[in-house]
Formats: C-alpha cells, structure tokens, sequence
C-alpha cells in the first residue's frame, strides 16, 4: 500500500457509489471513515475488503439528519484514524417517486434534511478541520450531486432533484469561500448510475431501461463515478475548484 494521504470521510459508503469511493481511496492511501446511516454489517463488509486489501479503514454509524452524530463521527474519525483531509458528501435519498402534486410534506422534510443539512453540515465540520484560517492543513472536499438538478426529475421527483440543485450551490458557494484557506471544494453529477437507490425508490428496472437515452447508451457504474470523486480529490486536480463534473455518459 502507498504511503498513508491522510483521513478521509466518505459520507454512506456502505453500499453504491460510496462503497466504490471509499474501496478506491484506501487503495490509493487515504485512511478512510466509512460512514452509514443503518447498513451497520455492509459498513463493516466494506472496512473488511479494505483491510483485507492493505488499506486503513473504519466504519462510523452517523444518521445525516442528526448534527450530534455527525459532529461526533468527525471527532471519532480523526482521533482514531489520524488528522482529516478530505470528505466526500456521498449520502444520499431519492424521497421516492412522486409527482409534486402528490407529495407528502414529511417526506419532503427527510429528503432535505438528508442531503442537504446533512452535506452542509458535514462540509462544516470539514472546513474547521481543514481551513488554514483555523490552524488545519487544508484538503478538499468532493460533494455528490446529480444530473437531476439539471434536469429537474420531472414525473419522478423534482423534489431529489432540487436537494440537488442546493448541492451545486453548496459547492460553487464554498469552493470560493474557502479556496484561499487551502480547501478545494468540487462536485461530481452522476447520471444513470447502477446501485441500490433505484430499488429503494421502487423502480429496480430504472437504470435498464433508460439506457438507451443515454449517448453512451448505457447505465455507469459506482466505480465510474468513484474515480471521478478520487480524482478530484486527489493533487492531480490541484488546480480545480468550484466544478461540478458531470460522469453521466453524456446526458
Ligand atoms: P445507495 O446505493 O442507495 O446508497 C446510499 C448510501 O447512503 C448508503 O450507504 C446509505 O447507507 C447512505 N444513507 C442513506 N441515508 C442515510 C442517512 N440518513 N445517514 C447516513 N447515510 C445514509 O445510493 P447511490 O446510488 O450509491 O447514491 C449515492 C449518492 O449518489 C447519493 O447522494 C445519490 O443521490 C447520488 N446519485 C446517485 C445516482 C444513481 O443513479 N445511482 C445518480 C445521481 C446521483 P445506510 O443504508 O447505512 O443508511
């Protein structure tokens, strides 16, 4: 294994685009907090391939709709897997399928609440580690957008899509807030992408069959995206901040 980066979070990385990141980041020597909200056992599968493998990792239960367990994952992560470095805000929820006129208000909350106070909360915690206005050593920070924010999820849900669009904003917003305090702060907006989210909103056949809309003409992987995410982490990017880079196949 190459010599150690420093810590990274990597915010539900117990299945999907997170699982790809975190297995990708330890391979190239970062320490890596393996965050989950629930999936405690696929957490600790995926600190185990990463430990099989040679890398560091540890798994770290932290809802994103709750500040205080977020807070105590950051200070957790850092005491046990050294200084921090880098965070992906990859946790995510669809809300489900629905049209706006059939929304449901509690359902809306929790999907901001997730990936919106959730992300901003977590950059936070981030930007006070890492800011070299507050005696850090600088770093980067790669949010996970989406195409929907672009495309706004109509008849599926317009209401994901503008968590989204907020995620764009966060990144545009902190990338010129903090790029002279070391910290560069990039997105990537996946399209079609094969994971899990698509079962959970209840539409598992989704990716296939919006494939051949996409002019690649087909879904991407989570490790498509996960390299994406690791490039922009990594020093080969030094000179990006503020993108949003879109990994989905051209549409
Ligand atoms: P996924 O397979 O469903 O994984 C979602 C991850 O988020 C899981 O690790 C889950 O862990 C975690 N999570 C959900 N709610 C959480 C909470 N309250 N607190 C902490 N962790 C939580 O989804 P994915 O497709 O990999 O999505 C990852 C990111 O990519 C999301 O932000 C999603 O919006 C974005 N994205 C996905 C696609 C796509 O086509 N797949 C396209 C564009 C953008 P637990 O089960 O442990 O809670």
């Amino acid at each position: 294994m190459s010599k150690a980066i420093g810590t990274v979070v990597v915010t539900g990385a117990s299945r999907g685009i997170g699982a790809a990141t975190a297995g990708l980041l330890a391979a190239r020597g970062w320490r890596v907090a393996v965050n989950y909200g629930a999936s405690e056992a696929a957490a600790q599968a995926v600190v185990a391939a990463i430990t099989a493998a040679g890398g560091q990792a540890r798994a770290y239960r932290a809802d994103m709709a709750s500040e205080a367990e977020i807070k105590a994952m950051f200070l957790a992560a850092e005491t046990e897997l050294g200084p921090l470095a880098g965070l992906v805000n990859n946790a995510g929820v669809t809300g489900g399928m629905s049209r706006l006129e059939a929304l449901d208000a509690e359902a809306l909350r929790r999907v901001f609440t997730i990936n919106v106070d959730g992300a901003f909360l977590c950059a936070r915690e981030a930007v006070r580690r890492l800011s070299t206005r507050r005696g850090g050593a600088g770093g980067a920070i790669v949010n996970v957008s989406s195409r929907a924010a672009e495309l706004g999820g109509p008849g599926e849900w317009i209401h994901y899509a503008a968590t989204k669009g907020a995620i764009d904003t966060l990144t545009i917003g902190l990338a010129r807030e903090v790029g002279g305090e070391g910290i560069r702060v990039n997105a990537v907006s996946p399209g079609l992408i094969e994971t899990e989210i698509h079962a959970a909103a209840g539409d598992p056949d989704r990716p296939a069959r919006m494939a051949s809309g996409v002019p690649l003409g087909r879904s991407g992987s989570a490790l498509e995206v996960a390299e994406a995410i690791a490039w922009l982490l990594s020093p080969a990017a030094s000179y990006v901040n503020g993108a949003i880079l879109p990994v989905g196949g051209g549409r």
